[in-house]
């Protein structure tokens, strides 16, 4: 029976998981290079359409599979974790983000893949100096008496917390703290505004003074017999209520003004009380503070 690595380029993968897919191990043979032999297959995370295949010159990530791709990462990764854990997984630093590789059946216990990120095994590159090294370095060579800067870390990346010490810090930590929201004030609901203008209204003829009883009329403010030699005299005048509201709103918009002004500064003290609540959770997280109640 022909296996599915058989008689390809990926021959050496014999024995591996995965690679089920026609689509990603077409796109794998063709990304391989002329002579490059394929060492060990990796899961990526929990990812089901991404696989890693370690080669003997660089890690080939590949991506989908109708339209399967393969990024091509080169030796040295940055390795966030060593192989740890039921499965060895391995995590590193990819150009698909941070991803533990794990479940290989020629390179079990993840110790290949390790070795050749950190850039052990290969044969032409030594590991050059991290950028954060030789700037160090040039820093203490030009400037001896430079202040030290970073008085945070002091455990350094070296000294990483077990797993225990870190469930014991995410406990101690609790939760994280909220980021406050600024509050928006709003203007007091003041009614509807009233028509600005109202019909003068006359009880008397504007133009002979008889009384007027007619609402018409009174409107018009001329009786029926001046209003055919004179023509209405109907007006409009500004409208009490109207002005009246007009007011209850300017002392709204003030009020609501006078209401952000303190939402306002009552946000920057929580602000300010949340950096300093975060920086301390982070730091507990960390494993930097110790609680006196703790422990
Ligand atoms: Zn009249």
């Amino acid at each position: 029976m022909k296996t599915r690595f058989e008689g390809t380029p990926l021959a050496r993968l014999e024995g591996e998981n995965g690679l089920h897919d026609d689509g990603m191990r077409r796109a794998l043979i063709d990304a391989l290079e002329p002579g490059e032999i394929p060492k060990a297959r990796y899961a990526v995370s929990a990812h089901i359409w991404v696989e890693a295949v370690l080669t003997d010159r660089a890690l080939l990530l590949v991506k989908g599979a109708v339209r399967a791709r393969v990024v091509r990462e080169p030796f040295p990764l940055e390795v966030v974790r060593a192989p740890q854990g039921a499965r060895s997984g391995v995590r590193l630093r990819t150009s698909l983000g941070t991803k533990t590789l794990w479940g290989s059946e020629l390179d079990p216990n993840g110790r290949q893949l390790y070795a050749r990120a950190r850039g052990e095994a290969a044969p032409v590159v030594a590991t050059p100096p991290a950028p954060w090294e030789t700037a160090e370095r040039s820093r203490q060579a030009t400037t001896p008496s430079s202040p030290p800067p970073l008085p945070r870390e002091p455990k350094g990346q070296t000294q990483r917390l077990t797993r225990k010490e870190r469930a014991e810090a995410r406990r101690r930590a609790g939760k994280k703290p909220r980021k406050p929201r600024l509050k928006k004030a709003s203007r007091d609901w003041v009614g509807f505004p009233p028509s600005s203008t109202v019909w003068d209204m006359s009880y008397r003829c504007v133009k002979c003074g008889r009384p007027l009883t007619n609402p018409n009329s009174q409107r018009h403010r001329v009786g029926t017999d001046c209003i055919k030699r004179y023509g209405s005299q109907a007006r409009k005048i500004p409208n009490p209520a109207y002005t009246a509201w007009s007011a209850r709103r300017a002392k709204a918009d003030v009020d609501k003004i006078a209401q952000q002004a303190a939402y306002d500064a009552e946000h920057a003290r929580a602000l300010a009380d949340y950096a300093v609540a975060l920086d301390r959770w982070q730091r507990i997280r960390a494993g930097e503070i110790e609680l006196p109640s703790g422990r």
